[in-house]
């Protein structure tokens, strides 16, 4: 008879973070179970059960199945995650979903971001303006994510228009940087304390969405080290477990601490070809107390598919692509899967750039 193992590890979520996720697991041996809905795309690899993630007692029930929770999105509410074996901790998770005192949380490491200020009225809006000059961007302080939930702000009159845009929800202001580069770094820290950094990624954005990311970024040189440190910092301050990413705008020798997401992230997909360890692997070692791998990469480029994948016909006819399908349906504005590039195949990069661009 066949003994069925318990699964380890449980993802709340089941798209294509959590697919990419259990992909990782096989060759590790180590079983997932994913909390989502049927249909969800990490269903093609392992075993998906309806989970409402709004309800706390569902999803308690949900981790009492398996050893530790880990997750594929931060946006679950903090009282849903309070009381599971989760790695990342509650507390981490909770400060990466609000753009408030997650803003606060850099600052008090000693990282610089864009100068900021809380809205919760027009009015807070109209002294807000203010303070952060502009033109200044207008973030619902949770819930955004690929450019969602942000009005941009040119002149004092476009108030009262941006704060109905935004439905009135609690959001911060930002003055609107000037930067030479977007780039992230992500890094993991195990139950142990070791960490583990990959090299600075360069991103490029269309519409608020993530579109090419190329690693390592080019002008890194004392970046990467400054980048380390005040990953190390915010490891360390929030007793971390697993992958985080951080998102930084480049200003000359600096770099301003955008966002942080607490888990495996879309810029860091290159690492299912480009490193010794994927992204994916390391964050399932970080949370399993394993040793993490080596982060050892090679110079590479990740292109996202917004919408719809293209032709396999098309690119089977580049030997170096590796294409990644999540097998979601296609749909304007969706990320529905990546193609990966050693960047030498800078000919090739360019070709399906412009392809995916039009
Ligand atoms: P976010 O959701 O905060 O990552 O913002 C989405 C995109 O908007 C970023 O990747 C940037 O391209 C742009 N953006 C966000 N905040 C700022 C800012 N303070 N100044 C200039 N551009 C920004």
């Amino acid at each position: 008879m066949t003994q069925t193992l318990r699964p380890q590890v449980g993802i709340l979520g089941a798209g294509q973070l959590a697919l990419m996720l259990a992909q990782a697991a096989k060759p590790l041996g180590v079983q997932i179970l994913c909390a989502g809905q049927p249909g969800d795309c990490a269903e093609q690899v392992a075993q998906v059960v309806p989970v409402d993630l709004d309800d706390a007692a569902a999803v308690a029930a949900f981790a009492a199945q398996v050893d530790l929770v880990t997750i594929e999105s931060e946006n679950i509410h903090a009282a849903v995650l309070h009381g599971l074996n989760l790695y990342p901790n509650a507390r981490a998770v909770g400060i990466a979903q609000d753009r408030l005192p997650e803003k606060r949380f850099f600052q008090s490491c000693g990282i610089g971001v864009a100068p900021f200020a809380s809205v919760d009225s027009l009015q807070d809006l109209e002294r807000a303006i203010e303070s952060t000059g502009l033109p200044a961007i207008l973030k619902t302080r949770r819930m955004g994510y690929d450019g969602k939930g942000q009005v941009r702000l040119y002149r004092p009159e476009d108030a009262a228009a941006a704060w109905d845009e935004i439905g009135g929800v609690p959001c911060i202001l930002e003055g609107m940087l000037r930067f030479d580069a977007e780039v992230s770094l992500i890094a993991a820290r195990s139950r142990i304390g070791q960490i583990v950094f990959y090299p600075l990624i360069q991103n490029h954005h269309r519409d608020g969405i993530l579109r090419t990311s190329i690693a390592p970024y080019a002008h890194a040189e004392s970046l990467q080290g400054q980048a380390e440190a005040h990953m190390t910092k915010v490891l360390e301050e929030l007793d971390y477990v697993g992958v985080l990413a951080i998102e930084f705008f480049v200003q000359g020798e600096m770099l301003l601490a955008n966002e942080m997401a607490p888990r495996v992230h879309n810029s860091g997909h290159w690492t299912i070809e480009g490193s010794k360890t994927s992204q994916f692997e390391n964050h399932l070692r970080a949370i399993l107390g394993m040793e993490l791998g080596s982060t050892e990469s090679r110079p590479t480029v990740m292109l996202n598919c917004i919408g719809t994948m293209p032709l396999v016909a098309e690119t089977e006819q580049f030997p170096t692509l590796s294409r990644h399908d999540y097998g979601k349906e296609a749909r304007p504005g969706r990320k529905v899967g990546h193609l990966t590039f050693p960047a030498s195949a800078s000919a090739d990069i360019a070709e399906w750039q412009r392809l995916l661009e039009t």
